[in-house]
């Protein structure tokens, strides 16, 4: 699949031909239309590029005709999976085994533990610990669902072999920038607080609302809930909460959702968070900034598992004034970041240019392989080359 109108078949090229295509592109017209602006274009490419690649990805409403008749489908979604991810997975996976889909939820890498509690969730195939298994039921697929990211290298390792395979591949993505010429259909959608609501979308549209049970509720709940920052958020809109409404009437447990999530850490992980917030966190007053940079020691000290960190870089958030927090966390085989950003300051645009990610305007992330001291130092070249619009 994935050759669109046939062109790749008629012309023999060879698969990226598109991505390739894209990114020459792109080049040439930055080149020609920003001058001297290169590196601050990232943006630029977004209305045009997206539109005219629209094409490639064919509407995700084509497959709903085709969803009765069962095949076997892998659904994956990005490494190191949070609530979103996890959730919108596995709310699909119960709403596709109603139709006798053979459908297995792959991660690419691990995921914390307070996802443990998710329906389902112990069938889920770690890719990393159990590669063997994962490759031989990713061969076999007929269907992959990617959810949650915009671009394939998001599923780690899986990402080759994602790359190379035949099966139909379908996106359901909230993120800027999507790589719509990896997918065969699919909807990407940054206006969505989150890709469960995109799958609840999904579900409705394709006229199986009586499919959504207790299962699916409580898995679209948990990710909805989660990227909205409990319905804190912009993107919660009307209806995300009629969303929630419809959930509701349909089995959903939202208490037993929230304490599942937030009420099951150990006691090191407020031990650490303490450390963190006590010796770690710096106040850039004249950017409006926070930073938080972790080494590794640290992890080891406070024993910290994947998803312990989740939430820290919303602390700094809180203080009075600013507008960009960041954690930089020494992962040792790479730096991950995380950034968070109010009053219009667009961190996806800021994740790309210096930390090799992405991610939305409010929230982002990147990885950099330089050690940490650089990194930090990269993140306050960046908050001075900022500086205008941090203090705006
Ligand atoms: P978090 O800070 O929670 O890890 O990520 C915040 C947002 O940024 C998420 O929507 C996530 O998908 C995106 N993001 C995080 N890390 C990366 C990255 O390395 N690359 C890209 N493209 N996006 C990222
Ligand atoms: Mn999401």
């Amino acid at each position: 699949m994935g050759d669109f109108f046939g062109i790749r078949g008629l012309l023999n090229l060879p698969k990226g031909y598109l991505r390739a295509l894209k990114d020459t592109f792109i080049g040439i017209c930055k080149y020609f239309l920003v001058p001297g602006n290169l590196d601050q274009s990232s943006s630029f490419d977004i209305g045009i590029f997206e539109l005219l690649l629209q094409p490639f990805m064919k509407p995700i409403s084509e497959i709903f005709s085709l969803l009765t008749v069962p095949r076997r489908v892998v659904i994956t979604f990005h490494q190191k999976p949070d609530a979103d991810a996890m959730g919108s997975g596995l709310g699909l996976y119960h709403f596709l085994i109603q139709f006798g889909h053979n459908v297995t939820v792959i991660s690419p890498t691990n995921w914390p533990s307070f996802l443990n509690w998710m329906p389902g969730c112990k069938s889920v195939v770690d890719f990393e610990m159990q590669t063997d298994k994962a490759k031989q039921i990713l061969q076999q697929a007929e269907w992959i669902f990617c959810l949650d990211f915009n671009v394939l290298n998001r599923t780690k390792k899986m990402e080759p072999l994602i790359e190379a395979h035949a099966a139909t591949k379908i996106l359901i993505d909230h993120h800027q920038q999507p790589q719509v010429e990896a997918f065969d259909f699919g909807i990407s959608d940054v206006m969505k607080s989150s890709t469960a609501e995109m799958v609840y979308d999904f579900i409705i549209q394709s006229g199986h609302a009586d499919k959504i049970n207790p299962a699916v509720a409580d898995c679209l709940y948990a990710g909805v809930m989660t990227d909205t920052g409990s319905f804190r958020f912009n993107s919660a809109t009307a209806n995300v909460h009629r969303m929630v409404a419809d959930l509701k009437d349909r089995g959903l447990q939202h208490s037993q959702v929230h304490e599942n999530l937030f009420d099951n850490f150990l006691e090191n992980r407020f031990r650490f968070f303490g450390n963190i917030l006590l010796n770690r966190m710096e106040i850039f007053y004249e950017y409006n900034t926070a930073l938080i940079t972790i080494p590794q020691a640290d992890l080891i000290k406070y024993n910290v598992k994947t998803g312990d960190t989740e939430g820290l870089v919303n602390f700094p958030l809180s203080i009075k004034g600013i507008k960009l927090a960041a954690v930089i966390i020494d992962r040792g085989d790479e730096r991950k970041s995380s950034f968070r950003s109010k009053a219009g300051f667009d961190v996806n645009a800021f994740a790309r240019k210096y930390f090799n990610g992405g991610g939305h305007v409010n929230a982002a992330g990147g990885k950099n392989s330089e050690p940490l001291d650089e990194v930090v130092r990269r993140f306050k070249v960046a908050i001075r080359e900022n500086e205008q619009e941090l203090n705006s």
